[in-house]
This record gives C-alpha cells, sequence and structure tokens, in this order.
C-alpha cells in the first residue's frame, strides 16, 4: 500500500515553570508556581475550583500574561519580552472545557482552518492532515459534519484533532471531559490515553481520578495558587501526604 498519510511520530518538548505569579489587580492567583513537565511525559493537574489551574496553562501559551516568574517551552522562553508569541504558541496545542469549534465549519475545516491560514498549507495538505488527525481520534468517517451534528464527546475529538493538526510539541488540556455527557467521557479519554502512548507531552487539568492514576506520570495537586503536594499518581491521589489534598480527594472520589 502507498502510504501517503503522515506520520504520527511526536516530537515532544518539555515544559518548565518557575516561580510563577500572576494577580488581577489586588487578587493574586498563581503565588509562586514551579512545575516542570518533561518530554514526553503526562502531567494531571488536580485541584479545587479557583485554585488557578485555568489561568495556569492559559499562561504556558501566554493567554495571560505573567507578572513574574519563568516559562521555558521546547526552546522558548514564553516570558522574555522578545519572544516570537506566534512561533512559540504553535509548539502547544491546548483543548478547552469548551470546544470552541466553527458551527459554519465541518469536521474537517475546522481542522484545517488554522492550517491553511496560519502555517500557508495548501488546502489540499490541510485536508490530508486533518483527515490523518481526524482518523487518529476515530472520526475519519464523520470528517464531513459539521458540530451540530456530532456528540459532545465527539466535537471534543475535533477540537483534539484540530489540535494536532498544528503539529504541537506539547498539549494542553483544561478539563476536556467536564461538559460532556457522561457516555462521552470515555472516547474522549482513550484518545487522550493513545496520545500519552505515543509520547506528547501532556499538561492536563482534570477531576478524572481514575484517569490520572491511570495514565499520569505525575500529579500535581494545586490549591490558592501553590503547588501543595506532587508525585507519582499513586502517592498522590493513593495516599496523599498533605491534609488539603486528603480533604480535596475526600470531596471528589
Ligand atoms: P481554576 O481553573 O483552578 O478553577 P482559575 O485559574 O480559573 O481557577 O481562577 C483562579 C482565580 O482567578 C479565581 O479566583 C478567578 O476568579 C480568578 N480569575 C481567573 N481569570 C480571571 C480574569 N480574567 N480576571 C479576573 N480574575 C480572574
Ligand atoms: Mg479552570
Amino acid at each position: 500500500m502507498n502510504d501517503v498519510v503522515p506520520t504520527t511520530t511526536v516530537h515532544a518538548a518539555g515544559v518548565d515553570i518557575s516561580d510563577l505569579r500572576k494577580s488581577y489587580g489586588s487578587n493574586e492567583v498563581l503565588k509562586g508556581i514551579s512545575l516542570t513537565v518533561k518530554p514526553g511525559e503526562v502531567v494531571c493537574l488536580i485541584g479545587p475550583s479557583g485554585s488557578g489551574k485555568s489561568t495556569l496553562l492559559r499562561c504556558v501559551n501566554l493567554l495571560e500574561q505573567p507578572n513574574r516568574g519563568s516559562i521555558h517551552v521546547g526552546g522558548f522562553e514564553a516570558t522574555d519580552p522578545d519572544v516570537d508569541i506566534d512561533k512559540m504558541r504553535r509548539k502547544v496545542g491546548m483543548v478547552f472545557q469548551q470546544f470552541n469549534l466553527f458551527p459554519h465549519l465541518n469536521a474537517l475545516r475546522n481542522c484545517s482552518i488554522a492550517q491553511t491560514n496560519v502555517l500557508k498549507r495548501s488546502q489540499a495538505e490541510a485536508d490530508k492532515v486533518s483527515l490523518h488527525n481526524l482518523e487518529r481520534v476515530g472520526l475519519g468517517h464523520l470528517a464531513d459534519r459539521f458540530p451540530d451534528q456530532l456528540s459532545g464527546g465527539q466535537q471534543q475529538r475535533v477540537a483534539i484533532a484540530r489540535a494536532l493538526s498544528m503539529n504541537p510539541e506539547l498539549m494542553l488540556f483544561d478539563e476536556p471531559t467536564s461538559a460532556l455527557d457522561p457516555e462521552t467521557v470515555g472516547d474522549v479519554l482513550s484518545v487522550m490515553r493513545n496520545l500519552a502512548k505515543e509520547g506528547m507531552t501532556m499538561l492536563v487539568v482534570t477531576h478524572e481520578m481514575a484517569f490520572a492514576r491511570e495514565v499520569a506520570d505525575r500529579v500535581v495537586f494545586m490549591d490558592g495558587g501553590v503547588v501543595v503536594e506532587e508525585g507519582v499518581a499513586e502517592q498522590v491521589i493513593g495516599s496523599p501526604a498533605q491534609p488539603r489534598t486528603k480533604e480535596f480527594l475526600r470531596r471528589v472520589l
């Protein structure tokens, strides 16, 4: 068979966050976060609502401007004022709780549009890459469907395929299954599990403790803008050391 599909080889980048601080007005939301994700590693970020998890992720691809500290992503210093933000962001794929697909574009074109606009790929090349990534998330057969013809889980898988189509070296997930009907959560988690197996670097905010336990190399528990506890999943989720971690897990498990 003549294999014309692009490879799934992942070029994974690491993230190195040091003493990151972020305030909104007088409200300091991140109070000196240090966190490393090595290339190919999966880190799950857990913690109560309002603890700063989304803000942290948004700082990593500069959707928010940190006040202090440093963030290194795949050879870029995100916090350097001279950083080429567009170039750096291309290394980072982000998947949100809300999928934010374009309602007027089918699944294929949702995956293609940033490739043609940002990466300047031809439409044919972009569509080929899109189809490959839709197949990767199990949706090759639904490429011509529009978002309102897809379930929430399917839309989220399109959003993942869209992110992958930009060839990211790091994927950030912010509660990717929190808005989904329970019966569609499993398919999304299974796509993420496969991505982890392929060696993608992943930083995942999630309340899916079973997923974290199974897939994460490390789990980081945040509360009140600080990292309270981190370690291998078995330790942080299975036998947490800190009272705040115990209290949180008692509520979510
Ligand atoms: P989490 O994702 O852990 O629930 P967030 O990072 O969303 O937490 O929010 C942390 C804190 O920062 C909350 O108190 C929230 O109200 C505040 N916050 C988040 N985004 C903004 C913003 N754009 N402007 C002002 N405050 C914000
Ligand atoms: Mg959040």
